[in-house]
Order: C-alpha cells, then structure tokens, then sequence
C-alpha cells in the first residue's frame, strides 16, 4: 500500500493532507502525482470522486518556486462550482505553503473585482475557460510564467462547447509548459486536443469494476451537512439497529461522530488508521460481540471489517468513488441475510450518486427521513411484536398475576398496556433516556432553512410535561432529570488515560450487563470520571467494576463521595 510520505512529498503537503483527514491516496493519485512531479504531461480517466484534484493539485503545488507571484499554474473547470471547489481544495493543501494564494475567476463575478484580484497576484488560478480567456484578451492575466496546465473535467468543457476557448487558451502557454488532462471518459474530440496538446503524455487510467450488489436495499436521504448527525440518530432509531456501520470519509469525521453518538447514549466507538492495533482490536472484538451497536469507520479501517451479521451500513459521507460504495454496501447482507444500506446526500454530492447508481446499477431509492412520530410508530410495532411472541410463548402466570393486584385498582387492560407501552418508548427514545432529537419540522430537502433553536423544538408525545433541553450526557444535578433516582460513581480513570464516555459506558454495560440506556450522565475529568448510575443497581455495579480494567489499569469504583460535592460547591474547581 502506498502511503503520501512514499509519494517523497514534502512536510508541508504532508502536514496539510494530515489536516484533511486523508489517509491515504486514492489510486488515480498513486498514479499522477509521481509523474507529475517529474513535469510530466497527463492524460488521466477517472471517475468523479476518485481524488484528482488533489493528484495535479500536490504536484503543481510541490513545484511551486518560493516567492513566485505570477500565476505559474492554470486549472480550467467546467463550471463556477468547480472553480471555486477546486480552488478551496488547493487552498486546504497550500496551508502549509506560505505565501501562496489560489484564486477562482469565472463569469458571472464583476470583471472589476477580478481585475483587482490579479493586479494583487496570485500563483494559482482555477477558472472556467470564457472568463479566463477574456482576462487574457483584456491583458488582466498573462501565462507568459505558467508551469501547468490543468484541464480539470475535460469532457464537461466540451459538452459545454469550450473547445474553441480551451485551443486558444493552450496556444497561449509557453513553451514547455507541463498540460494535464483529467476526463471522466475520453470521446473523439478530447483524443483530438490531447493529441494537439500533449503530443507524448503518460496515459492513466482508473476504472471502477462494474459490481454490483444486488440483495440490499439501498436508500437515499437528501441531507443538509449541519443536520447529518440529527438525521444519522433519527435512522438509527428507526431501524432500531444493534449492530450498524456508519462511514466517513475522514478519522476526524469518525471521531466527530463517535463522540456526538457516545454523548447521545449510543454505545459506538470509531475505527481509524490513528487508533494503536490493540483498541483497534478491542473496538472490533466489541462490534463483534454484539455490545457496540454502532461503529463508525473510514473506508480504510473497515477493510479489516469481517463481521457476519452487519444489519445496516450508514454513508454518513457519500464514498469517494463507486467501488468504494460497493465494498461499504456489502459488508451488510452477507450470509444471505437481507441488509439495508442508507446514504445521506447533500446537494453538491448529488452527482456522486448518479455516478454511484450508473455505474453499480443499483436502485438507490430516494426517502424522506423518518419523522419521530415514524420513529415512535415503528417503535411500537416492534414493541407489540415482541409482546405477541411473548403472549404466543405463553408462561406469563407469574406476571398476570402481578398485574391483578393493580388491575382490582380499577385500571383498564387498555390503559395499563397504554401506560406500559409510554414507559417502554420513553426508555428508549425520550428525553428521559439517551439522545437529543430534533424537532419534527426538520426539514431534510428544499429551500427552506428550518429554524434550529432548541427552544423552537416542539416536545415529542412522550416527552415529560416539563421537558429540558438535553445536551447529550452532560452531567446534571443528580436525580432530577430521571425517574428513578441516580447515584454518581467515581471511577479512578479520567481523560489522562484517553478514556471517553464510550469506554465508560460500554464497560459498565458489557462487565454488569445492565443496559447503557439506563446510565445517565458522563463526566470525565483528567484522572477521574463520574457516571451516574440507576440507584438500585449502584451497588452492584460497584462490586463489579471494583474487578473490571480500563486501558489496562484496575479500576476503583465507589460512590462518588460528600467530600468532592462540598469541594466543588466552595467553588474550588474540577478540571474539565
Ligand atoms: P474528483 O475531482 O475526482 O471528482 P475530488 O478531487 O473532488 O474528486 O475529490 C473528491 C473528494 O475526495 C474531496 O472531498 C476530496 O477532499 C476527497 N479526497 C481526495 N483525495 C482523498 C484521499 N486520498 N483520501 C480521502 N479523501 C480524499
Ligand atoms: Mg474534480
């Protein structure tokens, strides 16, 4: 496997491909980025998605002489999106890079304010080709020093009737200058200015298998990026999942994740390359075992994934090209169980998935997101469907009898299972229990922007009349946000030792066997952390966590004692 630092890329690049979360490069970038750097002119087939900017975005930028302030390098595009997509990503890898700046110029942008742009200088142009030519007409821009250029989509160029523009752009290159030439597909008329242009290119080619998977049921969800992880609990509470694999495209995307779902109740870790092969192991023994119901990886953590009976996978980020959406989709379903694969797309990923259903062949039906009264009613069949197998299994003497001793009281069989079945959701979705949901008028698609204040969130059904806003598990005053009375425990443990709320949760629940559900606030502090506890079972919990570790350490759990209280309430303060 090749990794950036193979690529011999310098410690700037390297340092802000770090900060972009990849991991490694993808193929096509493999493929360009060495011959690139040799000066090379490319001729590049890949899908959309598979990395290419960043493949002649590295090089151009690694080639970059110091205190250059001319444009050396001209990337055309398309469309005003692109350009400016293009410039941002060049941006991201140049951060490292002093002094370089990336300037986007396409039409539809007042003429001044570019004239004024160029006059400043700028080592990087990304434009669609009638501006940049008008430019170059007009003498506002001159490639007289351009080193590279990059001819970015360019089957979309022609399409778009460019041809004649991009020729006359490229006759105004100096000599020597280094031409690169992505193409989503290669018809006649780009064979034709590829041979006119770079007469002797290296030709790459990356082209995605055409697999399928056929036994899935594959859904859509159009999601805004600041309500994914909204939408990523309402599904998971839909489907009631226990075992499901949501995927991102980055580790800090996975972290992100992970830790909003831990602060949400949810027992899930994340799976990335930065994580040491022993919790690696420990997070996969977990999902394995069945006592994570969520992980959270990248692409290239999950490749280690051997799980049998993955319910669901969550594209929490659309893949980055097809065969990957393949390989996701298909770690569920396997062993001819039935899976289910959801994919949350934002606008400008919408491409992608026509990309994705093109070449997989698959149906990716599009879905609104479930609303909580979905969420409730499924729920509830779930709920009745277990009790008619429970009433079908018969052996219930024990509890009817239990139950007559209330029913004399004068309750209905109706209002008792009414009372019941509010209880059961309650623990499972309420406020009471775990995770903050967001009111009903989220709206996923159209133009309108919903209000997020968590004022403006209307109580779900089974909320409690005096409903407080939940900031996930952030420690409160115990027992009054829950029903039956909690009791904080400390344990020896704290954020010195990289423990998070999922540790704590998914120890307490795997060791005692008591639901994570029934944990209530989290607070971790450098060397000691706080869980507050179901007062019935604290004991038990003690006595058990009293033998369990934690990163290899014994733990020591009591009940969190009066002394501390009184510490903090004098106003002396807990590290955070
Ligand atoms: P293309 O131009 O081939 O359609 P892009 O260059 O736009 O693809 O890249 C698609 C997405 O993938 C971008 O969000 C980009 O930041 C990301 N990306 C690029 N290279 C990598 C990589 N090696 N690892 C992870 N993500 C990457
Ligand atoms: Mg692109």
């Amino acid at each position: 496997m090749t990794s950036f630092a193979d690529l011999g890329l310098s410690s700037d690049i390297l340092r802000a491909i770090a900060d972009m979360g990849f991991e490694e490069p993808s193929p096509i970038q493999v493929l360009a980025i060495p011959p690139l750097l040799a000066g090379k002119d490319i001729v590049g087939q890949a899908q959309t998605g598979t990395g290419k900017t960043a493949a002649f975005g590295i090089p151009l930028l690694e080639r970059l002489p110091p205190r250059q302030t001319r444009p050396r390098a001209l990337v055309l595009c398309p469309t005003r999106e692109l350009a400016i997509q293009v410039a941002e990503e060049l941006g991201r890898l140049a951060a490292y890079k002093r002094g370089v700046r990336v300037l986007p110029v396409y039409g539809g942008q007042s003429l001044e304010r570019q004239f004024q742009a160029l006059e400043r200088g700028a080592q990087i142009i990304a434009g669609t080709p009638g501006r940049i030519l008008d430019h170059l007409d007009r003498g506002s821009l001159s490639l007289d020093e351009a080193a590279t250029v990059v001819l970015d989509e360019a089957d979309e160029m022609l399409d778009m009737g460019f041809y004649d523009d991009i020729e006359s752009i490229l006759r105004r290159t100096p000599e020597g200058c280094q031409k690169v030439l992505f193409s989503a597909t290669m018809p006649g008329p780009i064979l034709e200015l590829a041979k006119q242009f770079l007469p002797a290119p290296e030709i790459l080619k990356v082209i995605p298998k055409i697999l399928t998977v056929p036994s899935i049921e594959q859904t859509f969800y159009e999601v805004r990026p600041d309500q994914k992880l909204d939408a990523l609990c309402r599904v998971l509470d839909a489907q009631g999942l226990r075992k499901g694999l949501v995927f991102c495209a980055t580790k800090r995307g996975v972290d992100d994740v992970a830790s909003h779902l831990q602060a949400r109740g949810y027992l899930a870790e994340g799976l990335h390359g930065d994580l040491a092969q022993a919790r690696r192991e420990r997070v996969m023994g977990r999902f394995r075992a069945g006592t994570l119901e969520v992980l959270v990886a990248t692409d290239v953590a999950a490749r280690g994934i051997d799980v049998e009976d993955v319910e669901a996978v969550i594209n929490y980020d659309i893949p980055h090209d097809v065969e990957d959406y393949v390989h996701r989709v298909g770690r569920t379903g396997r062993a001819g169980r039935g899976g289910k694969a959801f994919t949350f797309v934002a606008a400008r990923d919408r491409y992608r998935l026509r990309e994705i259903m093109r070449f997989t062949r698959a149906r990716i039906e599009h879905s609104p997101l479930p609303t909580l009264h979905d969420v409730a009613a499924l729920k509830t069949d779930r709920i009745l469907e277990e009790a008619r197998a429970v009433m079908e299994a018969g052996s219930l003497e024990r509890y009817t009898s239990l139950m007559e001793d209330f029913m004399e009281k004068g309750a209905t069989g109706m209002d008792m299972a009414a009372a019941l079945l509010k209880i059961l959701l309650r623990r499972d979705i309420g406020p009471d229990s775990r995770r903050e949901v967001a009111g009903e008028d989220l709206r996923f698609s159209g133009p309108t922007q919903v209000p997020r204040g968590e004022d403006s969130r209307p109580a779900p059904p089974w909320a409690p009349p005096v409903s407080r806003p939940r900031g996930g598990r952030k420690p409160g005053p115990p027992g009054t946000r829950h029903s039956s009375p909690r009791v904080r425990l400390s344990f020896n443990v704290g954020s010195r030792l990289r423990v998070t709320p999922g540790d704590l949760l998914g120890a307490i629940a795997g060791e005692t066997g008591i639901s994570g559900r029934s944990i209530g606030a989290i607070e971790i502090h450098d060397n000691l952390s706080f869980v507050d506890v179901p007062g019935e079972q604290a004991d038990e919990i003690v006595r058990i966590m009293n033998a369990a570790h934690i990163r290899g350490l014994r733990l020591s759990v009591r009940r969190a004692g009066d002394g501390l209280r009184t510490k903090r309430a004098s106003g002396e303060k807990v590290p955070t």
